[in-house]
């Protein structure tokens, strides 16, 4: 992981957290230098059963390797307001923005109510994100709720090889789209 944030160690961080495989990683990076909090919450995942999937995969990892967590539901509807006019766009273009925008927006919410000064990601494992857009957005929002963000490129120094080292060994599932019915396609 590249850290590319100055937050002092030990802050209480609300990670949010897409699928177990990234988290399988991230979540014990992040937690080597802060006091981390786990928060699924993933509305673009499609179809129901796929996402009860994820989510169940995200609690194996919670009981194999205990972390702190919490998990989020709904916003189904405003990820579909979110994302209208933009389902025909590429991977990482602006529906992916629309739809990280929503998802850490969330996660920022919930920093603020539980009392954290600060939230982050674990979305930048995945060889696959964009890492300056997905650290521009979570910088935005967070200025759009008082608290920081910890921008990071966790994939890098071996991050995504060592999630997917990490997933096998604790026998993970492992999906096979980013998520939405669009990436499914
Ligand atoms: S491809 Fe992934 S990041 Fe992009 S809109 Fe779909 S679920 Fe969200």
């Amino acid at each position: 992981m590249k850290l590319l944030s100055d937050i002092p160690p030990g802050t209480k961080v609300l990670l949010h957290v897409c699928c177990a495989p990234d988290a399988s990683y991230g979540v014990r990076a992040m937690r080597e230098r802060f006091d981390v909090t786990g928060f699924f919450y993933n509305p673009n995942i499609h179809p129901g059963e796929e996402f009860r999937r994820r989510a169940q995969a995200v609690l194996d990892l919670q009981e194999k390797a205990p972390f702190p967590l919490v998990m989020g539901s709904g916003g189904e509807c405003e990820w579909e307001e979110a994302i209208l006019g933009l389902e025909g766009e590429p991977e990482r273009g602006r529906r992916c923005e629309a739809c990280i925008r929503l998802r850490l927006r969330e996660t920022a919410g919930k920093a603020v109510a539980l009392g954290m000064p600060a939230f982050g990601t674990v979305l930048t494992v995945s060889p696959r994100k964009d890492a300056a857009m997905v650290n521009r957005v979570g910088r935005e929002e967070g200025e759009r709720s008082g608290i920081r963000f910890v921008e990071a490129d966790m994939k890098k120094g071996n991050g995504y090889l060592e999630s997917v080292r990490a997933s096998r060994a604790l026998g993970l599932y492992r999906q096979r789209y980013c998520g939405c019915r669009y990436s499914f396609r």
